[in-house]
């Protein structure tokens, strides 16, 4: 089997204007950067508003072992089955950052024949909205620092400045910095740092913004820290958020690209999983869904964390809901949970595999019981499957009355997914899905945690230190108690311990950290040590890219 960027760089691309073509968008509707991106203009397009919604469809996944299950592969083979199968289908992904592209995990267009192209762009730079994005946020930042050398009006608190500054790189040198050495003219030195941009605020209210307007607004809502007086300090009290949006008034416009079955997809932003939300811009989702009948999006991480945030907070925000849900499996994911070695997951293992399949009965009773969605198990098929594991999955998923489907998009692209297709059709046709969320904005901050501990987790119960409790407890007095909560914790484990694999009992859900969001709208509780900036592997995927005298890249996955 040829590398993905083989695959990809061997594919015949339709010029971009007749994908737009496909989704009834003339050539005035889009904006081209160059030959295969465009960029949807939705001034240009009015009439989307009034059309129906095509059916939306979640691509989710078990909780995943260290090398991935293939989440992001599934959405374009299903997309691509489905419009082999007589469906008109849109897709919508995040994009790329450029931290794990240089770093260990490689690229976020697909892989094998179920990826996006062309996969160098959409892997490095793309339209350049991450620079838009890292551009807004280092504004605030730096009059941030302006305000604080003329005089300081706002009595900013130095001390007390929790926006730093962004990169889309992972380096971990700059995770901890002074700024503003040198003396009077290069103004207050004060303790700062870096993050990586998928993990900026502007990012995550990037992608929960209905519209520019909506957008300039959250932004002004921003906090950046507190004054000595103890007020928070907002981009709007900067008077920042104007020229913020004016950076990003292009980047808002969602991305249209195709599959190698050229098939749409719009990438449209790109927030962090854990510290956020996850999941592509609501503007991209909203937009695909008046120009096809169907639209299969992916949500990051594993069915707890990815598939939650998207249902208690972007659905929560936009409106959005569900026709029906995919939650893919692998058997590696499978016998890892089961107990198998790392190193051993290409083995046949039947008995760490029967034993792994807790985690995702686990996941797929989140699914239908606590978030409402018809379901439906994709095995992402890997060539060392052996038929008597997969025979053993399907026996035992059928028992509990769920549908299991083989899809092998990766080996043969959309033909490969026309089975998980059909099932797919089938379930959001019947309509069985009703959405609930897991907690109700009435609920207090607190209690929304112990509902998705208790009910998607399975912990016995949650804790945090008095500090913490009593920080909840004023945003909560604050009047922030109705925002949803953003739970960061590890994607390995159902608990906070990545080492708990399979389906953990007894375990507590402690909060470490609590941060306010006023711009993206919600509270992250923060369970774990989350890195907000990557450092690099010692044998960096960057280590292997490169390009020749006619400007071909390899060495991109
Ligand atoms: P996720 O979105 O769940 O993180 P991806 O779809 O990005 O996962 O896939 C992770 C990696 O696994 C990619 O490099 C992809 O090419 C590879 N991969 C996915 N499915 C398969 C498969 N069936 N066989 C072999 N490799 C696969
Ligand atoms: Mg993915």
């Amino acid at each position: 089997m040829p590398s993905d960027i083989e695959i990809a760089q061997q594919a015949e691309l339709l010029n971009i204007r007749e994908v737009a073509l496909k989704l009834g968008l003339q050539e005035d509707s889009i904006e081209h950067y160059g030959r295969y991106k465009a960029k949807i203009d939705l001034a240009a397009n009015p009439e989307l508003k009034s059309r129906p919604d095509g059916k939306l469809i979640l691509v989710t996944a078990i909780s995943p072992s260290p090398p991935g299950e293939g989440k992001t592969t599934t959405t374009v083979g299903l997309g691509d089955a489905l419009n082999r199968i007589g469906r008109s289908t849109v897709i919508c992904l995040r994009e790329p950052s450029m931290g794990p592209v240089f770093g260990m995990k490689g690229g976020a267009a697909g892989g094998g024949y179920a990826q996006v192209v062309p996969m160098e762009d959409i892997n490095l730079h793309f339209t350049g909205d991450f620079a838009a994005i890292a551009l807004a946020h280092n504004l605030l930042s730096a009059m941030i620092d302006n305000h604080i050398h003329h005089g300081n009006a706002l009595g900013i608190d130095p001390r007390q400045v929790s926006w730093k500054r962004v990169m889309d790189m992972n380096d971990r040198a700059l995770r901890q910095v002074v700024i503003g050495l040198g003396g009077k003219v290069n103004g207050q030195p004060r303790e700062d740092g870096f993050d990586i941009v998928v993990a900026s605020e502007v990012m995550a209210v990037f992608c929960l913004a209905s519209s520019l307007k909506d957008l300039r607004e959250r932004l002004g809502n921003i906090i950046i820290g507190y004054s000595y007086a103890g007020q928070a300090i907002t981009a709007r009290d900067l008077r920042a958020h104007g020229a913020m949006t004016a950076l990003l008034k292009d980047a808002i416009k969602p991305n249209l690209v195709q599959t190698l079955e050229h098939t749409p997809a719009l990438l449209h932003g790109g927030p962090f999983a854990n510290i956020a939300h996850g999941c592509n811009s609501v503007i991209a989702t909203t937009t695909a869904l008046k120009l096809a009948d169907y639209v299969v999006t992916e949500a990051g991480f594993g069915a707890d964390l990815g598939a939650e945030k998207f249902i208690d907070i972007k659905c929560r925000k936009s409106g959005l809901r569900p026709d029906a849900c995919v939650v893919v499996a692998t058997m590696r994911a499978l016998k890892y949970h089961g107990g198998a070695d790392v190193k051993m997951l290409d083995l046949e293992d039947l008995a760490a595999l029967q034993a792994g399949l807790a985690n995702l009965e686990k996941h797929v009773e989140n699914v239908t019981r606590h978030y409402g969605l018809s379901c439906v198990v994709a095995i992402n098929r890997f060539s060392h499957d052996t038929e008597a594991e997969i025979a053993l999955v399907q026996r035992h998923m059928q028992e509990l009355g769920v549908k299991v489907v083989l899809a092998d998009h990766w080996a043969k692209g959309g033909e490969g997914a026309i089975d998980l297709a059909r099932e797919v059709v089938r379930l959001a046709e019947a309509g069985g899905s009703t959405m609930r969320y897991v907690y109700e904005n009435a609920d207090g901050l607190w209690d929304k945690l112990r509902k998705v501990a208790v009910n998607i987790y399975g912990a016995s119960d949650i804790y945090a230190p008095r500090r913490i409790r009593a920080t909840i407890d004023k945003l909560q007095a604050d009047g922030f108690g109705h925002y949803p909560i953003c739970i960061a914790k590890t994607q390995y484990s159902f608990s906070t311990d990545a080492a708990q694999r399979g389906l953990p009992h007894e375990h507590v859900v402690t909060v470490r950290a609590v941060r306010l969001c006023a711009g993206a709208e919600f509270v992250v509780m923060i369970c774990d040590d989350i890195m907000t900036m990557p450092g690099l592997p010692p044998h960096p995927c960057a280590n292997n890219i490169d390009v020749d005298d006619d400007g071909r890249i390899s060495g991109l996955y």
